[in-house]
């Protein structure tokens, strides 16, 4: 059974909607576009995984982006596949082109045709994260837990090479589609050494429990402040900036589409970014001429009022 699901991560949804919204001089913007772009490539690789290892749903227990603290350290692992003899940690690399192990030096290049570029060497990456949730299982009375780890390639055209020992790459690393095989042959290994039958789903939801979510203060990262940000409600349609207020709704000045809840998305992302909102900054915002109407529509959305703070939150729980 799959016990976690993998959202949009945070910090990426934080640059979705803060890249829109910025002046195109913010100096910032170029490496926030280049973080967007890695971010959302390593998260779409991430689901094509998901869609492999769900095939390994119906016989064990499934966790998604599993983010823990040990020693005063977090980690976070791609996914995790609890079997009936051990934990299985998943750690997915999105690569085009051709990539290429180096066991004697313990690096990872990879080449698009022209240019070479090099990577953290992902064994090392995954053993490490073995070496943190060991730690965790071992404070919990867990060690006797055995855990193994892959490196599941998404992209079924990427080309695996390997200098130096080709064995030792190929039983850790495949494209995807391999991988939900490659974990139920080691758990039957693991069951013919004698290992003990866990109760999987018992410590998936040990993890589940303490699973916290990765985030990063894009806001301070790239040094954003409010008056970096451009107001106006973005057009659903057309995407234009500055859709006009009419009749208890919006209409595009570009492309005339009409909509009664354009703002959503706004006030989300503005909330997503700064956490809290006040009457004055969603009248800039939403480009609105009236101190009700702006009261009104923070009623409406369903967020709370700090009095003492005098700015709106969202309500605890929906994020
Ligand atoms: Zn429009």
């Amino acid at each position: 059974m799959k016990i976690r699901n993998r959202p949009k991560p945070l910090p990426l949804q934080k640059l979705d909607a803060a890249i829109p919204r910025l002046s195109p001089q913010f100096p910032k913007l170029p490496e926030m576009n280049r973080d967007a772009k890695k971010q959302g490539s390593g998260y779409s690789g991430e689901t094509k995984v998901d869609y492999h290892l769900e095939t390994l749903a119906s016989r064990y227990t499934i966790l998604d982006d599993v983010y823990l603290h040990t020693n005063g350290k977090n980690f976070q692992i791609d996914s995790a596949v609890v079997t009936n003899h051990g934990i299985f940690i998943v750690d997915t690399k999105n690569y085009n082109g051709t990539i290429t192990f180096d066991t004697i030096l313990n690096q990872l290049t990879r080449s698009d045709g022209g240019i070479e570029s090099g990577y953290e060497y992902p064994i090392t990456q995954v053993e490490n994260h073995k070496f943190l949730l060991q730690n965790w299982l071992q404070q919990r009375n867990l060690s006797h837990i055995p855990i193994y780890y892959f490196v599941a390639i998404a992209d079924p055209a990427t080309i695996i090479q390997v200098n130096g020992n080709k064995e030792e790459i190929a039983n850790i690393v495949a494209h995807a589609a391999r991988i939900p095989k490659m974990i139920m042959d080691k758990d039957q290994e693991f069951a013919q050494a004698g290992k003990t039958k866990l109760k999987n789903y018992q410590i998936g939801n040990a993890i589940l429990r303490e699973c916290g979510t990765f985030d990063i203060d894009i806001v301070r990262k790239y040094g954003i402040t409010r008056n970096d940000l451009l107001p106006g409600v973005f057009c659903p349609a057309c995407g234009f900036r500055g859709m006009k207020r009419l009749h208890g709704g919006w209409i595009c000045r570009k492309c005339r589409h009409k909509s009664y809840n354009a703002h959503w998305r706004d006030l989300d992302n503005y909330l997503l970014l700064f956490g809290s909102i006040t009457n004055t900054e969603c009248m800039w915002l939403l480009g609105l001429t009236s101190r009700y109407t702006a009261t009104r529509i923070l009623q409406k959305s369903g967020l709370i009022y700090l009095k003492e703070h005098k700015c709106w939150i969202r309500k605890k729980g929906i994020y």
